[in-house]
């Protein structure tokens, strides 16, 4: 007889939930906490596997995708990338900027600095403080570890339904529902959805700061998420539109921190301004 099959299965579903619950509130969210804001966060993937992670996913998109040959594009992503990446406090990162061919409106930064911008994001950045607005806003969701983060969280989810799972193998199939669907509601309402709010505020204050202190003028980043919503039409969708919602409250946001942001601008090495402009 085993030491858990003298108990309940209702208390054994018990002991799964606090257990998980503790190991979270005491070691795991204790242990890490993302740069600039400080904040804990849960996170039970090792980053060096992470960055294993990014590095690979990375290579596999650069094979799949064709490369831009717009060579005022590939110059400016790579002088804004560099300039970012010298702020950024990462010299173990193996830092790359990609143009890739797509009129998507996208952008994404991997852990390890795997970095990529498709072609139709760049008008709309207009110039190179545009374009770093967009690059350290994707820099700073892999500085931050948001999609370890995720993972964490989604690790948890699956370990706790496993737990809940086995614990009421035997009741009813609608007491079963009714238990799942309560975590699943809780984690998807409760944790999930507001924190990838909390992450994009997070990635937008980490992103300003990195900006300011890679030259460029920081009054560009609400100016840049204005012109963003504003530039919804167009033939192909606005992905980082819809995972981006650039609504009047992120400008806000922004605006509220440009003091801090200007701060770090005037101690700017070297102050580029908005930069060189993108040919039309
Ligand atoms: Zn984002």
């Amino acid at each position: 007889m085993t030491f858990l099959s003298r108990f309940s299965r209702r208390s054994q579903m018990t002991a799964v939930i606090v257990l998980l619950a503790a190991v979270c509130l005491a070691g795991w969210t204790g242990c890490h906490s993302t740069p600039v804001t400080g904040r804990r966060q849960l996170l039970v993937v090792p980053e060096k596997q992470e960055v294993a992670m990014g590095v690979d996913a990375y290579g596999e998109i650069l094979a799949k995708e064709k490369l831009s040959t717009n060579q005022q594009y590939i110059d400016m992503v790579n002088r804004v990338g560099k300039r970012i990446a010298a702020v950024a406090d990462r010299p173990d990162y193996d830092w790359e900027f990609k143009v890739i061919a797509s009129e998507q409106q996208n952008a994404f930064a991997l852990p390890g600095g795997k970095v990529a911008i498709h072609e139709g994001i760049l008008p709309i950045c207009q110039n190179e403080a545009g374009l770093a607005v967009v690059m350290s806003h994707e820099i700073a969701h892999a500085l931050a570890r948001h999609g370890g983060e995720r993972m964490s969280h989604a690790a948890l989810q699956t370990g706790i339904q496993k737990g809940v799972q086995f614990a009421t193998r035997q009741r009813s199939e609608s007491e079963q529902k009714v238990i799942l669907s309560a975590y699943g509601v809780a984690s998807q309402y409760g944790v999930m959805l507001p924190y990838s709010r909390k992450q994009e505020s997070e990635a937008d204050h980490i992103g300003l700061l990195m900006m300011a202190k890679a030259g460029y003028e920081p009054e560009e980043a609400p100016r840049f998420w204005e012109r963003f919503a504003g530039a919804k039409g167009g033939d192909s969708p606005a992905e980082f539109l819809s995972t981006h919602p650039a609504d009047q409250r992120r400008a806000d946001d922004l605006r509220a921190l440009l003091p801090k942001a200007m701060e770090e601008y005037s101690k700017a090495g070297t102050r580029h301004g908005i930069g060189e402009y993108l040919a039309r």
